[in-house]
């Protein structure tokens, strides 16, 4: 469920939780990934309290929860997504560390300093990466850790139609060293950026919708929402092949001072 497409807002959710519930990831990603953002953390121990925000029918959070050993709770707004979410963590008998619930990124029921880690994977943007960062903040313990992926500009400028598309889905959109910037402006260390490699949005993210979008037109044929969903999921895949180098995912890590 990429930000690339601000009008999803506008569609029946209902019809957008079935697309994206059939997929194991609603966002570019890998479980490598997760890893290799989760060994820039230490300090975490049994009884570490984890929060994957935004956290969809949690494919990062079981790989998450594979690699730590403390408490995981998952909080996403859509309801489908969080009963995906406890199905899968009880198939992998995760059930008494890593449970879903529902909730809004905006509003969460967690405690000030209450929390060693805060996940979010491509989510972020609902609240926009510095009200983000900096709201979560507050929930943190000191020497406690956020780790974000968000989209981001590769390059200083870029051809204009990528340009004025994702100025229009996400205007937060920026480039590496700004996020960096608030980073550091929030009262974090910067501990590390990376970019995401290209196949967490080809092969783990576009290719599966690939299957999914025909099924799905078929089952909800006539339907204009779901003809416009799919029609709107292909324009940003195309843009994506075409536009990779400018922009992409970044994992960005920080360390509350
Ligand atoms: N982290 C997952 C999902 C990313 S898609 C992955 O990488 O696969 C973004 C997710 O944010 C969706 O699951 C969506 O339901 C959720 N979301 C959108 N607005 C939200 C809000 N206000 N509070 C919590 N979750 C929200």
């Amino acid at each position: 469920m990429s930000e690339a497409n601000k009008s999803i807002n506008d569609f029946d959710f209902k019809l957008i939780c079935e697309y994206f519930s059939s997929m194991e990831r609603q966002g570019p990603g890998s479980p490598e990934v997760t890893v290799k953002a989760l060994s820039f953390i230490d300090n975490l121990t049994d009884e570490s309290k984890i929060a994957d925000i935004g956290c969809g029918t949690g494919g990062q959070t079981m790989a998450l929860a594979n690699h730590t050993t403390g408490h995981i709770t998952g909080i996403d707004l859509f309801d489908d997504f969080i009963d995906i979410f406890n199905a899968n963590s009880r198939k992998l008998n995760l059930q008494d560390r890593v449970k879903g619930v529902v909730g809004s990124m905006d509003n969460l029921a967690f405690q000030n300093e209450e929390l060693d880690l805060i996940w979010s994977e491509g989510a972020i943007y609902n609240i926009g990466f510095e009200r983000g960062i900096n709201e979560w903040r507050e929930l943190l313990k000191t020497g406690g850790f956020i780790a974000v992926s968000e989209a981001s500009w590769f390059t200083e400028k870029r051809p204009v139609e990528i340009d004025i598309f994702w100025k229009d889905a996400y205007p937060e959109i920026d480039i590496i060293s700004n996020k960096v910037g608030q980073m550091q402006k929030a009262g974090y260390i910067p501990v590390a950026t990376f970019v995401l490699p290209e196949n967490c949005w080809t092969e783990n993210f576009y290719a599966p919708q690939v299957s999914a979008q025909d099924k799905f037109l078929k089952k909800h044929a006539g339907n204009k929402t779901a003809a416009e969903l799919v029609e709107n999921q292909r324009h940003e895949a195309e843009l994506y092949y075409k536009y990779k180098e400018y922009y992409g995912y970044v994992f960005y890590i920080g360390k509350k001072v």
